[in-house]
Protein backbone atom coordinates (compact mmCIF):
# COMPACT_ATOMS: atom_id res chain seq x y z
CA UNK A 1 0.00 0.00 0.00
CA UNK A 2 1.64 3.49 -1.01
CA UNK A 3 0.53 7.07 -0.95
CA UNK A 4 0.72 8.86 -4.33
CA UNK A 5 1.67 11.68 -2.80
CA UNK A 6 5.23 12.77 -4.25
CA UNK A 7 6.31 14.43 -0.96
CA UNK A 8 5.13 11.61 1.15
CA UNK A 9 7.37 9.04 2.74
CA UNK A 10 6.69 5.78 2.49
CA UNK A 11 7.00 3.12 5.32
CA UNK A 12 8.55 0.25 4.28
CA UNK A 13 7.92 -2.08 6.94
CA UNK A 14 7.21 -2.29 10.60
CA UNK A 15 8.98 -4.34 13.24
CA UNK A 16 7.65 -5.09 16.61
CA UNK A 17 11.16 -5.32 19.24
CA UNK A 18 11.51 -5.33 23.21
CA UNK A 19 12.41 -2.25 22.99
CA UNK A 20 9.47 -0.29 20.89
CA UNK A 21 8.11 -0.16 16.98
CA UNK A 22 10.73 0.20 14.57
CA UNK A 23 9.91 1.49 11.51
CA UNK A 24 11.40 1.99 8.21
CA UNK A 25 10.55 4.49 5.86
CA UNK A 26 11.48 5.44 2.32
CA UNK A 27 12.01 9.36 1.79
CA UNK A 28 10.57 10.92 -1.23
CA UNK A 29 14.37 11.17 -2.42
CA UNK A 30 14.75 6.99 -1.76
CA UNK A 31 16.52 7.80 1.04
CA UNK A 32 15.72 4.98 4.26
CA UNK A 33 15.37 6.28 7.63
CA UNK A 34 14.79 4.31 10.79
CA UNK A 35 12.59 5.32 13.67
CA UNK A 36 12.08 3.65 17.00
CA UNK A 37 9.06 4.53 18.61
CA UNK A 38 9.47 3.56 22.19
CA UNK A 39 6.74 1.57 24.05
CA UNK A 40 7.00 3.86 26.61
CA UNK A 41 6.32 6.83 24.90
CA UNK A 42 8.49 10.00 25.30
CA UNK A 43 10.77 11.08 22.37
CA UNK A 44 11.74 8.64 18.97
CA UNK A 45 15.02 8.09 17.53
CA UNK A 46 15.41 8.00 14.33
CA UNK A 47 18.21 6.95 12.02
CA UNK A 48 19.33 8.63 8.84
CA UNK A 49 16.61 11.57 8.61
CA UNK A 50 17.29 13.19 4.91
CA UNK A 51 19.15 15.92 4.60
CA UNK A 52 17.16 16.71 1.59
CA UNK A 53 13.87 16.50 2.41
CA UNK A 54 14.21 16.81 6.15
CA UNK A 55 10.84 17.36 8.02
CA UNK A 56 12.16 16.39 11.30
CA UNK A 57 9.82 16.39 14.41
CA UNK A 58 10.22 19.76 16.36
CA UNK A 59 11.51 18.23 19.39
CA UNK A 60 14.46 15.43 19.05
CA UNK A 61 16.36 13.44 21.30
CA UNK A 62 19.65 15.27 21.00
CA UNK A 63 22.85 15.35 23.42
ZN1 LIG B 1 14.56 12.93 1.07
Amino acid sequence: MQTAGMAQNTVVSRHLTSDGVVVWTRCACGRLRMDLIPHEGGASLTAGPCPHCASAPARTAQS
